[in-house]
């Protein structure tokens, strides 16, 4: 599996952009980023010449269209063909939204809370979703530097609640990208998890029953030049369906700074972002000897009698890699916070000391944060920053807490906290991963 860089909310001068389709994927290729979708308003004529383009610039585009109303803007990608947008009045966005799925693509809430009418008319969402299981992701992050926005933190919310009702719902950034101009703001990335050429899935997926729908396919002679379209080579075609798939199953990181990963054990087995730890995995879990006098985080190697707690616990193994888009973006040197999050709440938080790895300290670095994560009661599931292998990641391990019986974790994601430009923020978040239970509590 391989992370790639996304830029999934764009626009050209095909819509209100000011920026022609090579202009824009110049700078994202300048900004490090493996694929960006183009989403202009309500129209994919943009796309025109796409295929020289990324072959110019080695990034991948993926079709895609902002449904621009007065209800709300809509980002759907991977689209074979235009999807008329002008039927969805307010109360019928979920027709919509099977209609875009029905050509193979994705939806997404763009901007929810932006600020509507008069100052961007339709930018705040007040179309009535009959069905948030439909909804693809939530684009909680807008704009440059976004964690610290108000709008932002109001989507962000909708997200947890989302999750909290039971829905499966992804959550991306999207710059709304309409020109090349300079910023001294953190720019955010969208990172989504893909499978390597002629690898098989790895976690048990939590693809929705319509995920059969992303065959390539070209765009309809009438609406668009059939070089455009999805299929246009196979290639690329495989790469588009990729990172839909990965969005479309929440295989999705999120960050100003670096890449933050999370996956849970138990007794061998693995989950990544996106998947679904078992009810049986869930059941044992909860089950497990009373853990509550042993210090969460702290594993117990060596010792005989917490065997069976050890083996029924579920760890989680999180790790960060600074080592991102190098040179691209900058935060200083601090203690991050790790943390943990569920339906339960905060569940943990994990102190992450990041010094930037300078040639003559390497090594210093791995000894102190190993030392003092040590103290901390977490232990680096492998030596941390500034080794001379993996000078820039550092990976972390703690056992999850065991939740009460009345009140089953449904879903948990990882979060980095940090400072900012000056401001304590979310630097990162990844997606969820979810948790099944027999009486099918967190499913509606
Ligand atoms: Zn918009
Ligand atoms: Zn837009």
């Amino acid at each position: 599996m391989t992370w790639i860089a996304c830029e999934l909310h764009t626009h050209t001068l095909h819509s209100d952009g000011r920026q022609t389709l090579r202009e824009l994927a110049e700078g994202a290729a300048k900004l490090g980023f493996g694929a960006i979708a183009l989403t202009d308003h309500n129209t994919m004529s943009g796309l025109a010449g796409k295929a020289d383009i990324e072959r110019e610039f080695g990034l991948t585009i993926i079709p895609g269209m902002e449904w621009t109303t007065f209800y709300g803007h809509m980002v759907t990608i991977g689209l074979s063909e235009f999807a008329d947008w002008r039927q969805a009045g307010r109360s019928d966005i979920d027709r919509g939204i099977a209609e875009v799925h029905r050509l193979g693509g994705i939806a997404g809430l763009a901007h929810p809370f932006r600020i509507g009418s008069p100052a961007c008319t339709g930018c705040f969402w007040e179309y009535e979703v009959g069905d948030w299981n439909a909804v693809d992701y939530v684009e909680v992050w807008s704009g440059t530097f976004p964690s610290i926005k108000t709008d932002n933190r109001r989507a962000f919310g909708l997200w947890t609640d989302k999750l909290n009702e039971g829905y499966r719902i992804a959550a991306t950034s999207g710059r709304d990208w309409h020109a090349q101009e300079e910023t001294d703001e953190p720019v955010s990335v969208t990172y989504l998890e893909i499978e390597d050429e002629g690898g098989e899935s790895g976690a048990a997926s939590a693809a929705s029953p319509d995920s059969g729908a992303a065959e390539p396919s070209r765009f309809g002679a009438e609406t668009q030049p059939e070089e455009v379209g999805r299929g246009a080579s196979s290639a690329a075609a495989l790469a588009e369906t990729r990172l839909i798939e990965a969005l479309r199953q929440g295989r999705v990181s999120v960050t100003i700074g670096p890449l933050l990963t999370m996956a849970l054990e138990s007794g061998g087995e693995l989950w990544s972002v996106g998947s679904s730890v078992p009810a049986r995995v869930s059941a044992r879990a909860a089950s497990a000897a009373p853990t509550s006098d042993v210090p969460a985080s702290v594993g117990s190697q060596g010792e005989e009698a917490a065997d069976s707690v050890e083996a029924a616990a579920i760890r989680v193994k999180l790790s960060l890699d600074f080592s991102v888009r190098r040179g691209l973006w900058t935060l200083d040197d601090q203690v991050f916070k790790l943390k943990l999050h569920s339906n339960l709440g905060e569940e943990l938080s994990l102190d992450a000391p990041f010094k930037a790895a300078r040639p003559e300290e390497v090594g210093v670095g791995a000894a102190e944060s190993r030392k003092a994560l040590l103290e901390r009661g977490a232990l680096p599931a492998a030596p941390g920053v500034g080794t001379a292998e993996e000078p820039l990641r550092l990976d972390l391990e703690a056992e999850l807490p065991t939740p009460a019986a009345d009140s089953p974790r449904s879903w948990l994601r990882a979060e980095l906290w940090g400072t900012a430009r000056g401001a304590y923020t979310r630097i990162a978040f990844t997606n969820a991963v979810y948790f099944e239970h027999e009486e099918g509590k967190n499913r509606l």
